[in-house]
């Protein structure tokens, strides 16, 4: 089912969501290289909770951390980890929720450790590129798949693969609700869009093939060729009129 959030329900939303977004920024400023995951963690939920939030990701589902930190070939849910160590070059994905009075924000975003390369950069920018080709159809009236064929058009058109196993989501009082965001579909099919609906929109877009593997630790999931990964997201209100982006804080 999905739910529709009211006025006060989205300026709670807003918060979260506020709270989510600089939670992130928390952590890019202390991306370099000899730091290890968990420590970008442990920043992470001090400052969600000095925030009088609570960091969604700890315990859901049984996840160990307050983010999901996933490098190089890792796509997603990358698990913190003190023997995990930024080197020079790595492309960091930060993925963040925050709950506030019970509502979620839910965001992430792709960094550079130090000097990366241009193959990296340039994944990095289609993949912020194409969440914003996605979000410019989210509009009332639109429906989800005229969302992901344009972030899957996008993508594709530099070769990249768009990951089809993950997908974007509801966010609201719980983390995933429905409907799903895929990041491909057709013009004019799938759910109508209309005021009140939030969802994460979440383009995970890889170098080479779409495919990937889930590692023995049960959560990371990495491209299954080895190729770089990125990943860029934001909790999107719609509205009336233009989307609100209620995760972006700069
Ligand atoms: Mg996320
Ligand atoms: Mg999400």
């Amino acid at each position: 089912m999905v739910s529709v959030k009211n006025s006060e329900q989205l300026a709670i939303m807003r918060k979260a969501g506020q709270i989510t977004g600089e939670a992130i920024l928390v952590a890019r400023d202390a991306i370099r290289e000899g730091v290890s995951t968990k420590e970008l963690d442990t920043r992470i939920r001090e400052y969600i909770e000095k925030c009088g939030a609570k960091p969604t990701f700890l315990g859901y589902g049984g996840f160990p951390g307050s983010a999901c930190i996933s490098i190089n070939d890792e796509i997603i849910h990358g698990i913190p980890r003190k023997d995990r160590i930024l080197q020079e070059g790595d492309i960091v994905k930060i993925d963040v929720g925050a709950c506030y009075h019970g509502f979620n924000g839910d965001s992430a975003n792709t960094f550079g450790v130090g000097r990366i390369s241009d193959e990296a950069a340039r994944l990095i920018e289609v993949t912020r590129e194409s969440f914003f080709r996605g979000v410019s159809e989210a509009k009332a009236g639109n429906r989800i798949g005229d969302i992901g064929s344009a972030v899957f058009e996008y993508a594709t058109s530099f070769g990249y693969g768009v990951v089809r196993k993950y997908v974007g989501h509801g966010v609201g009082a719980e983390l995933h609700e429905d409907p799903e965001v895929p990041n491909f579909g057709t013009r004019g099919r799938g759910q109508r869009l209309f005021p009140g609906m939030t969802s994460a929109i979440e383009p995970m877009i890889n170098a080479g093939t779409f495919n990937v593997k889930e590692l023995s630790d049960g959560w990371t999931v990495k491209t299954a060729d080895g190729s770089l990964s990125a990943h860029y997201e934001h909790t999107v209100a719609i509205t009336d009129g233009e989307p609100v982006l209620l995760t972006k804080v700069e």
